[in-house]
C-alpha cells in the first residue's frame, strides 16, 4: 500500500510541474504580447516624427519672414520687403528652418 504522504508528495509534483508549465505558456504569451506592443509603440513613434515633421514644413511654407534690412515683418510668399522693398534674403530663409 503506498504511504498517503508519497501520495500527496506525487499530487503537489505533478500540480507544481502544471502551474510551471502554465507560467512558461504566459511568460510566452507576455513576451508576445509585449514585443507586438513594442512594435506598435515604434510604428506609432516613427508616424508621430513624420507627422511633426509634416507640421513643421507646413509652418515653414506659411512662415512670416522678417527683412533683415528694415525689420518688417513680410508674407512667406513675399520675395521682396513689402516695407522697404529689398529682396527676401534666401540664407535668412535657411536661418528661419
Ligand atoms: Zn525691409
Amino acid at each position: 500500500m503506498v504511504p498517503v504522504e508519497a501520495g500527496a508528495d506525487a499530487v503537489l509534483a505533478k500540480i507544481v510541474d502544471d502551474l510551471k508549465t502554465a507560467q512558461s505558456a504566459v511568460d510566452k504569451v507576455t513576451k508576445v504580447d509585449q514585443a507586438k506592443k513594442d512594435d506598435a509603440k515604434a510604428k506609432e513613434d516613427a508616424k508621430t516624427d513624420a507627422e511633426a515633421k509634416a507640421k513643421a514644413d507646413a509652418e515653414a511654407k506659411v512662415a512670416r519672414w522678417t527683412c533683415e534690412y528694415c525689420g518688417s515683418s513680410n508674407p512667406h510668399d513675399a520675395t521682396s520687403c513689402s516695407s522697404c522693398g529689398a529682396p527676401r534674403s534666401e540664407k535668412k530663409a535657411e536661418d528661419e528652418k
